[in-house]
């Protein structure tokens, strides 16, 4: 079992890529029809699959597949997925549609910047042109029985990131906007990486709380309650790691010895420290391209 019931006609697969639980989740909301939220990487498609059967989600019933951004590990199974949903659809920003119709660029990126765990992921298939949507902030997709989500534009982690609002739950689907959620710390860790722009995630993030959220459904990892408290405390985490950042830049510390100041200065931090390193894809993909986004964000605010 790896599908876990967590709201009304909403159900949570652990995509369990690269084996790792708890690091990649899918979700499935269930009306007439059906929406899937973030596909996860290639690799995993096979354990979604199994987690449609479990759910008895019939692959034609799916209608939307809809994704936060195009990164591999949200949306890079887009085109390994659609092969076996005859329907569905796949939701996008307009700014990630390129790279899901023709995805070697974000590969070869992908590569570069992640390194082994890119490889974990498996490269990204091509998405058919005419099977996408291109999403504007606004747009509603209802799949019957009430079930419906909302596009919310969320920019700053990438250009052309989007997060979805569900109305029975009144939760959020915050893709990587609000951070990587690790519950069984109750510690959430930035999602930053180059080209992050504060301002435009914190913009991004009083969007969020605007909508008076209950829930946040985290692609990594899972439900939490909470969600207008979390969303604040996310948005003052990441002030304070621009903060010490700026400091580093300004003093022409290395990337090491500013990751260091954070784990140190960071109370939520400090508490999981040993985890992150004895974690292979969480101190590369989560810290350390995070540092990375908020040094380059610095170096190009001092220009
Ligand atoms: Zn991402």
């Amino acid at each position: 079992m790896h599908t876990k019931e967590i709201g009304e006609n909403l159900f949570l697969i652990d995509l369990k890529t690269g084996g790792f639980k708890n690091l990649i989740a899918s979700y499935v909301l269930k009306g007439t029809k059906a929406i899937i939220v973030e596909t996860g990487p290639s690799s995993s498609i096979p354990n979604l699959l199994s987690g449609l059967k479990e759910l008895n989600v019939k692959a034609e019933d799916v209608a939307y597949v809809a994704l936060s951004h195009v990164h591999l590990d949200h949306g890079g199974g887009a085109g390994a997925l659609l092969k076996f949903l005859p329907n569905a659809k796949v939701i996008v920003h307009s700014r990630g549609a390129p790279h899901l119709v023709n995805p070697e660029k974000l590969w070869l990126q992908s590569k570069e910047v992640l390194g082994d765990v890119a490889e974990i992921y498996g490269a990204p298939e091509p998405v058919p042109e005419d099977r996408l949507i291109v999403a504007a902030d606004g747009m509603i997709f209802d799949v019957g029985n009430s079930v419906k989500l909302k596009v919310v534009e969320t920019l700053g982690h990438a250009s052309h990131h989007l997060s979805y609002y569900e109305f029975l739950s009144k939760g959020i689907f915050p893709g990587d906007a609000a951070g990587v959620y690790l519950s069984e710390f109750d510690v959430v860790i930035p999602t930053t990486p180059p080209p992050f722009h504060l301002d435009i995630a914190l913009a991004s993030l009083e969007k969020l709380v605007r909508l008076k959220p209950k829930a946040l459904y985290y692609s990594h990892f899972g439900k939490a309650m909470d969600a207008m408290q979390r969303l604040q405390d996310y948005a003052r985490q990441i002030k304070l790691w621009a903060k010490i950042t700026e400091e580093g830049v300004r003093n022409k510390e290395r990337l090491e010895a500013i990751r260091e100041r954070i784990l140190a200065e960071d109370q939520a931090m400090r508490r999981i420290a040993s985890f992150l390193r004895s974690h292979p894809v969480f101190m590369k993909t989560a810290v350390e391209n995070s540092v990375q986004g908020f040094i380059d964000f610095a170096e190009k605010s001092q220009i």
